[in-house]
């Protein structure tokens, strides 16, 4: 077996821990090592430990030089709806003229929009959209990432999506983690208690489909599902094996956060407008908090609280949300950038919400030690063009890793 020696690392964070979701003062361990090095055999790590031990003791491995660089595990992107057709500039300028995301939606505009570019996609086209901005984000530095297939407008094309998913998978490099969401809105000429009639009714289909769904998704908002329509939604999806994911809180808290937790949803999402008793509700839970600041950069909303979140003890993780009405924004750096600049959180803690916790919003979905780079974990990682994450964090706006890794394998540049 070949063993590879990445080194002499200048900044390492291996995120290396107890496994599992991180709460309150153990955000801020990512297990920072300087003068490092990492070993790495069978596509996974194998030693992590000074440059100047391992160095001797590898003599004859295969090298790769990263000096003076930052490595990190690669990023998770736990939330985005990669799957989509056309685009939505038009109400992007709209929207930047005054008029409301929900003023937009309510003149047939905003997801039904989407829905009618997807409807108008063939399979083949989906699909290699999908692998295109796989390829984005990986030169971003996302190693895995979660995809929602969520703008079909009538069964036929949830199928579409999700065979145009099974075919994507096929090309795309990072490991990705399939979201069955029909509820996302009900599609103009439908009936609400129809497409919800639909949706139940093709559960069973989407949980044995081909590209491998792990998670359903609702929006739980007014205008799109009731409390009670997503947490029935949720229960039947649970029943067929699809773990529970939920949009609440964007723009109104009505309740869905305390339901999903109550119903032991793998994670919340968005939470913008949460507060105190939401917070309480997912700190008292296993169900991860997912935060996604790049959502309300695009939408000029204010930011989900997400210092306030940490210190209640919720396990608080990133997402890009990246989708063509909401947040054409790619980049988990972005994302850990604003974290910081715009919510409060340390340096250290938006490194652990954008691997370790991000990968606990998709858990029993992703490799083991994903977001880690731990000895046994895959060797997914990212060297950086700065010399700590201090820097890194700083340079949000631009930076992007001179080398990735995917499974002990460079994958950039390929
Ligand atoms: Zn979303």
């Amino acid at each position: 077996m070949k063993t590879i020696l990445v080194g002499p690392i200048r900044e390492l964070h291996t995120l290396a821990g107890s496994g599992g979701a991180r709460r309150r003062a153990e955000m801020r361990e990512t297990a920072r090592l300087q003068n490092a090095a990492l070993v790495i055999a069978g596509g996974r790590v194998r030693e992590v430990g000074p440059w100047s031990v391992l160095r001797r003791a590898h003599q004859g491995a295969e090298r790769v030089s990263v000096e003076g660089d930052l490595v990190t595990p690669g990023l998770v992107d736990c939330h985005t709806h990669l799957i989509w057709a056309g685009n939505r500039s038009e109400e992007f300028l709209r929207r930047c003229s005054g008029v409301s995301y929900q003023q937009i939606a309510r003149e047939g505009g905003g997801i039904a929009t989407t829905m009618r570019a997807v409807a108008e996609s063939t399979e083949a086209e989906l699909a290699a959209n999908t692998v295109t901005r796989a390829k984005l984000l990986l030169g971003l530095g996302t190693t895995t990432v979660e995809i929602k297939a969520s703008y079909a407008d009538r069964p036929e094309n949830w199928l579409k999506e999700l065979n145009a998913l099974a075919k994507a998978r096929r090309k795309i490099k990072q490991q990705t983690v399939v979201t069955f969401m029909g509820a996302h809105v009900v599609p103009p000429g439908w009936k609400r208690q129809a497409w919800i009639r639909e949706i139940l009714r093709f559960l069973f289909t989407a949980s044995t489909h081909l590209c491998k769904p792990a998670f359903q998704d609702v929006f739980c908002e007014e205008g799109a599902f009731s409390v009670e329509e997503s947490v029935r939604v949720l229960r039947a999806g649970l029943r067929v094996g699809l773990g529970a994911k939920i949009h609440c809180d964007e723009f109104h808290a009505l309740g869905g956060v305390q339901a999903a937790c109550r119903l032991g949803a793998t994670s919340c999402d968005h939470l913008l407008v949460s507060g105190r008793k939401e917070w309480a509700a997912l700190a008292n839970s296993e169900t991860v908090a997912v935060v996604m600041p790049g959502t309300a950069f695009f939408l000029d909303k204010p930011y989900a609280r997400a210092r306030k979140m940490v210190d209640a003890g919720c396990a608080v993780a990133l997402g890009s949300d990246f989708n063509p009405g909401s947040s054409m924004v790619p980049s988990m750096t972005f994302a850990m950038g604003l974290a910081v600049s715009r919510m409060g959180l340390a340096p250290e803690e938006a490194l652990v919400a954008a691997t370790v916790n991000s990968a606990a919003a998709l858990r029993g979905a992703v490799r083991e030690g994903v977001g880690t780079l731990a000895p046994g974990a895959p060797a997914d990682f990212c060297v950086w063009p700065v010399g700590s994450l201090s820097e890194l964090i700083y340079s949000y706006a631009f930076v992007r890793p001179t080398q990735v890794f995917l499974r002990g394998r460079q994958v950039l540049p390929s």
